[in-house]
């Protein structure tokens, strides 16, 4: 799947060898964040005192094995490590071209727009899928990658950890997991804003009657009111309110009739209703995925994507599906026609090449096969034949149904004409 888009790439720019090389250097940095990972999982363990205490001030590991050996060895693997990565932040800028915004939109607007103007907004308006722009989170994401892997080489590995978290990109079911909360984060962080208004309410009011149970011993602090909302956020989001702020003894009935309101409330608005809204919204947004991972995944084995036509029309009529989608209609070969027609001169064009390339500027797509192809030819023409015949059958009933009411009708009136007639005859005979 992956290498024919990096064929597309690799035909289109000039820079082939860093340009196909994208994936590989990628998959190196997660691989040697990986050995990292190992590498620290068995030779770390914690720093001691020259007396031989633990020394827990200090952030730099001690090593199981000789630390000369170890040191070398977490030198050449950081050189590696910084290798690789600057390849990857290389790569990313020459497939990607982040482009910087144009100060050119912001200038104001004119009362008369020449056509000149109008075809560079044309221009403007013209987008690649490759394109990405220099202030976005992906190019955000590079940068930190390089500046990581040099950190990481400067503070014993400690941030070639967050090469890791790089795997998403190339994971598909990682993506999608990850998508399930950035795609709607935006209401995600809105209804977690709207949740901290509930702590500072909750907050205040701890801060006002019960300040009195929070033990600066237990690490509950409520002198100040900060402290208060940082204690209530972090005891009543994990434990909740009744589990750390207990009811001192000899205190009346109303008191703990106060704190048992206060208690529920809590339990009811927070951990129940604004916890399962925010899960409610992650597993619906993750469904709606799966459902449209779903609909492409059908669409990919059921509908040939040049014609549209479904799968069962092919193994029903024509030579099978899979002879269709490889032969007949093979997606990579318009997407390499289209490429060959980018790389030919005008000049040199066919007439059917210079059609298609035509229709092409003027975004007119009317040149694909859609809803037609060879294979159900014959079963197009059966069916139109059939039609035919339909059709003459129909118009030969009707051309004898309305033949039948005119004798009918000549029938009628001459039955009535000859009535006339006798009756006419005998009045007449009457009269003589
Ligand atoms: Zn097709």
């Amino acid at each position: 799947m992956y290498i024919i888009p990096q064929l597309y790439i690799h035909v289109l720019c000039d820079d082939v060898v860093i340009v196909s090389f994208r994936y590989p250097f990628n998959m190196l940095m997660i691989i040697l964040s990986f050995i990292h990972l190992i590498i620290v999982m068995v030779t770390w363990k914690q720093p001691m005192t020259e007396d031989g205490k633990p020394n827990y001030a200090s952030a730099v590991p001690d090593y199981i094995f000789e630390k000369k050996i170890v040191l070398l060895v977490s030198l050449v693997f950081a050189i590696l490590h910084n290798i690789a990565t600057f390849c990857v932040f290389v790569s990313y800028f020459i497939t990607n071209h982040p482009t910087f915004p144009k100060f050119r939109t912001w200038r104001p607007k004119k009362f008369l727009i020449s056509y000149e103007d109008k075809d560079e907004k044309k221009e403007d308006e013209r987008k690649s899928n490759l394109e990405v722009k220099f202030f976005s989170i992906q190019t955000f994401w590079y940068i930190l990658l390089l500046v990581c892997s040099l950190l990481g080489s400067l503070f014993y590995g400690y941030f070639f950890s967050f090469h890791l978290l790089h795997m998403a990109q190339f994971n598909q079911l990682v993506k999608r997991a990850i998508q399930a909360v950035s795609k709607n984060g935006r209401s995600l962080l809105w209804v977690f804003f709207y949740g901290l208004f509930f702590f500072y309410i909750y907050a205040l009011i701890s801060f006002a009657f019960y300040r009195e149970i929070y033990s600066s011993n237990e690490g509950q602090y409520c002198t100040r009111m900060h402290e208060c909302f940082v204690t209530i956020f972090h005891r009543g989001l994990i434990i909740s309110l009744f589990e750390f702020l207990n009811v001192p003894e000899g205190k009346p009935f109303t008191y703990y009739l106060h704190k048992a309101l206060f208690d529920v409330s809590f339990f009811i608005i927070i951990t129940t209703i604004g916890l399962n809204i925010i899960f409610g919204i992650i597993v619906d947004t993750f469904s709606e995925l799966r459902d449209n991972k779903w609909q492409v995944d059908n669409d990919m084995h059921t509908m040939c994507f040049i014609c549209s036509r479904s799968s069962y029309d092919f193994e029903h009529e024509g030579d099978g599906f899979a002879k269709h989608v490889k032969e007949e209609h093979y997606l990579w070969s318009y997407l390499f026609f289209f490429i060959h027609l980018d790389e030919t001169r005008p000049n040199d064009y066919t007439a059917l090449e210079l059609y298609v390339s035509r229709l092409l500027e003027k975004e007119d797509y009317g040149f694909f096969p859609i809803n037609r192809a060879l294979s159900l030819q014959h079963e197009e023409d059966s069916s139109e034949i059939q039609l035919q015949m339909l059709m003459t059958q129909v118009s030969y009933l009707v051309n004898k149904m309305k033949y039948e009411e005119a004798l009918k009708e000549r029938e009628q009136e001459r039955r009535k004409q000859s009535e006339w007639e006798e009756k006419h005859r005998s009045s007449q005979k009457k009269i003589a």
